[in-house]
């Protein structure tokens, strides 16, 4: 390993794991891949009696087996992963971070490396993450020493990356709107496609409601709002609007903060390569969901319980779904008309 140059966001350096203070832990309801050397260095850990019997428990296999997924850990009927003690690790705890999985070892840190620039981010998944996203300067760019290699490898042309540096740009232009900018994105990619779709004659709230029903399961704090939306705009659509007054008038900053937590989501998804299964000229449509998604979500969220705790985590619940699925790729796939997200 080699104690290199990385460029990362301001927040980067100060991260620091909530661990037992977490209200929303990610060692919940996720199953972990684990590789064939990590499986291997786990199974024949010298440990005590209580960790080996939580190491036992814990250890499932995937339907497909690969060596980089050998074995999930995975979580036991409370959602709860075996080797958590009272919200710390045992491994960690017993044997040191070099037994970690790389995934929990890492989380919800991202290295990638997009020609010879290395880029360093977090998750906005992540409680912690979206607290420090609260902050105006969280995420000014600088330069940090890590001592880590890539683990995601993007090769793109010089005219790509002038692209990234224009939308980055663009993002903090101080006199538009955020849907305005980000609406300059897309048509930056695909100014046709997005034009048709963003003045099609459906409603962005029924279209939101529709696309985020089909992302049920994600995870349990999502799911809750999920069926909120469901039931508290079923009948009377015009609620919504009385939310979002109320929303706006809580949260006065809504779109510096929103504008910061999509950046970060950009730079975490190497946007606009993102999921390299997905069509670049379509990738604009993820990032209309994203934007329309969060304003739903935090909204409704907002009617229900109106507190700075429950927007974070709302916020982390929406983007387990964004960052850690193939987002992107689905939307491109399964919807069309994701700009007309842009009017919520
Ligand atoms: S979600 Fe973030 S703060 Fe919470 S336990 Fe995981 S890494 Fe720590």
């Amino acid at each position: 390993m080699k104690n290199e140059n990385w460029l990362s966001p301001a927040y980067y350096k100060d991260f620091c794991c909530k661990a037992d203070k977490c209200r929303h832990s990610c060692c919940s309801n996720w199953r972990i891949p684990v590789s064939k050397e990590e499986y291997l260095k786990l199974i024949t850990v010298e440990c005590s009696e209580d960790l080996n019997r939580r190491i036992q428990n814990t250890i499932v296999m995937p339907e497909t087996v690969t060596d980089s997924c050998y074995r999930y850990i995975s979580f036991n009927w409370l959602g709860e992963c075996p080797l958590n003690n009272d919200g710390l690790c045992s491994l960690h705890r017993e044997k040191g971070e070099g037994y970690l999985p790389e995934i929990c070892r890492l989380y919800p840190r991202s290295l990638k490396q997009i020609n010879d620039v290395r880029i360093a981010s977090c998750s906005s998944s992540c409680e912690r993450v979206v607290e420090m996203l609260r902050e105006n300067d969280a995420l000014n760019i600088g330069e940090i020493k890590i001592n880590e290699e890539p683990k995601l490898f993007y090769e793109v042309d010089e005219e790509d990356i002038r692209k990234m540096m224009v939308f980055d740009d663009l993002l903090k232009k101080d006199d538009e709107t955020l849907s305005d900018k980000i609406a300059m994105i897309c048509k930056i990619i695909n100014k046709e496609e997005f034009e048709k779709d963003y003045f099609s004659n459906e409603d962005p709230l029924n279209s939101a409601i529709r696309l985020l029903s089909r992302f049920s399961s994600s995870n349990e704090v999502l799911d809750k709002i999920i069926e909120q939306i469901s039931e508290r705009y079923k009948e009377d659509n015009s609620l919504f609007e009385k939310d979002r007054t109320q929303f706006e008038k809580n949260f006065p900053d809504w779109m510096d903060f929103f504008e910061r937590v999509i950046n970060n989501s950009m730079i975490y998804e190497c946007f606009p390569f993102v999921d390299k299964r997905a069509d670049q000229t379509k990738v604009y449509k993820g990032l209309c969901a994203t934007y329309g998604l969060l304003r739903l979500v935090c909204i409704a969220n907002n009617a229900e319980e109106e507190s700075e705790e429950k927007l974070v985590d709302a916020v982390s619940a929406l983007f387990h779904l964004i960052d850690h699925t193939p987002f992107y790729y689905n939307i491109s796939c399964i919807i069309d008309n994701t700009a007309i997200l842009l009017k919520l």
